[in-house]
């Protein structure tokens, strides 16, 4: 499959501070800067017809119906035959992708990186924030296993909707049972969601949620090299570019996605 791009500049449900609404314009120029190099490790040219589609950028006026266009724009890269590749806005934007990925691609399973479970019922009275979306995907069934990898900001709350909705979670520094787990799912439609903050922030300042302790950029890496089955979407989410040190953290997100475009341009199905 090739993996269609699509910008989503999202963060109206951010509890802490905005920012990530910015993210996709970095992400892309990160990914095409001519400084750096077009071809995956394993040399498929990401940047090439076959591999790379861009959608563009969901308009995103405002209001309660960004929700629908969210889920619609992500459903027309579905329907155009492409896997999902969705760039920027903070991590509310995975809810209204997903639910156009399971309505594609039934029994899809997500493999999550984050230090936070974002999975709040809801957050200060909002159950659209970004630490809720896989309460909500859950709840409504829109994926048949969640993984977390890298998780170090739990709460005893947080500890109960795990348990409820059966989520596997690991660790930052528990990355070899992680991977083991992750081979265990199989044949089938798989989906990743990465939270740049379940990196350290030594690898990725940029975001708006410092948790030391976290993974490291090949780390993530193997996680993409081990994902099973037929990768039909991913998202990277919480590049806040205000915070950002010389660009580096928009750059680990375009080397996050090229893996991811290599990736998917092996899956069939
Ligand atoms: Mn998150
Ligand atoms: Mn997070």
């Amino acid at each position: 499959m090739r993996a269609g791009l699509l910008g989503v500049g999202w963060d109206d449900h951010s509890s802490h501070a905005r920012g990530p609404a910015g993210a996709p314009a970095h992400i892309r120029a990160a990914l095409h800067d001519p400084a750096g190099n077009r071809y995956a490790p394993d040399l498929t040219d990401v940047l090439s017809k076959g591999a790379l589609h861009d959608h563009g950028d969901v308009t995103l006026p405002g209001g309660d119906e960004d929700v629908e266009r969210i889920t619609a724009a992500a459903a027309a890269v579905l329907e155009s035959g492409d896997a999902l590749l969705a760039l920027g806005g903070d991590h509310a934007v995975t809810y209204p992708l997903m639910r156009a990925v399971a309505a594609r691609h039934p029994g899809v399973r997500i493999v999550h990186i984050d230090a936070h479970p974002d999975l709040y019922d809801d957050f200060e009275g909002d159950p659209l924030s970004h630490a809720s979306p896989f309460a909500r995907i859950m709840e409504q069934g829109l994926a048949t296993r969640l993984i977390q990898i890298g998780i170090r900001a739990d709460t005893p709350h947080l500890r109960a909707q795990a348990e409820r909705f059966g989520v596997w979670s690991y660790v930052s520094d528990d990355i070899e049972s992680a991977l083991v787990a992750i081979a265990s799912l199989g044949d089938g439609p798989v989906y990743l969601s990465i939270d740049l903050d379940g990196l350290d922030p030594a690898f990725a300042p940029g975001v708006n949620h410092h948790e030391p302790g976290g993974l490291t950029v090949r780390e993530v890496l193997r996680v993409i090299d081990a994902l099973p089955g037929t990768v039909v979407g991913a998202d990277i989410v919480e590049l806040s570019p205000g915070r950002d040190l010389n660009g580096v953290t928009a750059k680990v997100a375009a080397t996050l996605a090229k893996s991811l475009i290599a990736r998917m341009a092996k899956s069939y199905g």
